[in-house]
């Protein structure tokens, strides 16, 4: 195995050119797992945790390289309290954003916030940068539209982030657990709210029609609340598998939307 290790993003890029069939390795906590457990041998490697470019975080911009570590001490409320659900210490200290988008799980932990937020994911290769909104970069489960040849160099937000926002997951218990549902809302002072649910579908998901009937009511009454909850679990579209059933995911979404909106209402 031929493992390359360049020290500036200009290397990398160039290294990604050069190699577009290696397999881009950050924190290692996925690829571990797959290397592991499920025999992959990748011919060649490139190592992007040395590059200090990528784990800058500027502003509305995240690069790539930022850790869950990173993630907990951060400005948004909802995406360091995501990140403090992830793995352990070890799995935060190493995991990263980058990571996260490029593995593309359902149950990927910060996805929900950048769904929620309409993030851009930003990619570069030799040929230059393109931005891709999250819901054309996460494509299906565990699949992203990352081009070979290509880094993703990190995911931009909108300037505006609703100041009530927050994240919970289901699991089967407190810590270092996968979600079994998973959801993240923010909702501005106009209203406006936007909601965005992991591990209940193919992808990250919006219930939008939930959204739009939430984001109507100033006030939300209980029968509103009751709406809302009754919408989301309608909208989203889970599987039965080894961690959770159809039917109590369905349920999960509901509750937690509705427990995430009275938490920020509060
Ligand atoms: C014990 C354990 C517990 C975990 N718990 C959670 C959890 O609670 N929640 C959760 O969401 N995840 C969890 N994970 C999964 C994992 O930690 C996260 O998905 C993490 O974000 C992966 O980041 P990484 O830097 O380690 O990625 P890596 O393993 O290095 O890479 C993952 C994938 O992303 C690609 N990639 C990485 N960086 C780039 C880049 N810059 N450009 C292009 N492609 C890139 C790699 O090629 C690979 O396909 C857990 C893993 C373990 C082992």
């Amino acid at each position: 195995m031929r493992m390359i290790i360049p020290r500036s993003l200009d290397e990398a890029v160039e290294a990604a050119a050069a190699h577009p069939e290696a397999t881009i390795l950050a924190g290692g906590t996925d690829l571990m797992v797959s290397a592991n457990l499920h025999g992959l041998r990748p011919e060649a490697v490139i190592g992007v945790r040395r590059v200090p470019e990528l784990a800058e975080w500027e502003g509305r911009f995240i690069g790539a390289g930022v850790t869950y570590a990173r993630m907990e001490r951060g400005p948004i409320a909802a995406l360091a309290q995501a990140a403090r659900t992830v793995g352990s210490p070890q799995i935060r200290n190493a995991g990263t954003l980058g990571g996260n988008l490029g593995t593309a799980s359902p149950a990927g932990d910060a996805l929900p916030i950048l769904a929620a937020l309409d993030a851009d994911i930003v990619l570069r290769a030799a040929g230059g940068e393109r931005s891709v909104r999250w819901d054309d970069f996460i494509v299906g489960p565990k699949k992203n539209s990352r081009e070979p040849g290509e880094l993703i160099i990190g995911a931009r937000l909108p300037d505006d982030i609703p100041d009530r926002q927050a994240f919970a997951k289901i699991g089967f218990r407190n810590a270092m657990v996968i979600a079994v549902a998973s959801c993240c809302l923010f909702r501005a002072e106009d209203g406006a709210t936007t909601v965005a649910l992991g591990s209940v579908g193919p992808t990250p998901m919006r219930p939008r029609a939930a959204e739009a009937m939430i984001s109507a009511e100033r006030s939300p009454t209980p029968a509103a609340l009751a709406e809302f909850q009754r919408l989301v679990s309608e909208e989203v579209s889970p599987i039965t598998d080894h961690r959770s059933t159809e039917a109590y995911r369905r349920t999960a979404a509901g509750v937690l939307a509705r427990r995430l909106l009275e938490r920020v209402l509060g």
